[in-house]
């Protein structure tokens, strides 16, 4: 599988994959360092925490 996010994505916005669907979504920083905070998936309303995404893609 390839990762497309982290190529010309600039800035604090951090991709996640949805275990669920596979979709790819963006989410801020912020959030995911509040550890408590769940993600919601917008394409198949998903709810899940950081740990449980099929993968995260940080900008660096
Ligand atoms: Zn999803």
């Amino acid at each position: 599988m390839t990762t497309r996010a982290g190529a010309g994505k600039q800035g604090n916005a951090i991709w996640v994959q949805c275990a669920a669907c596979a979709g790819w979504f963006h989410v801020s920083e912020a959030l995911l360092q509040a550890r408590a905070a769940k993600l919601h998936c917008p394409h198949c309303h998903a709810q899940f925490q950081e740990a449980q995404a099929a993968q995260v893609a940080r900008p660096c």
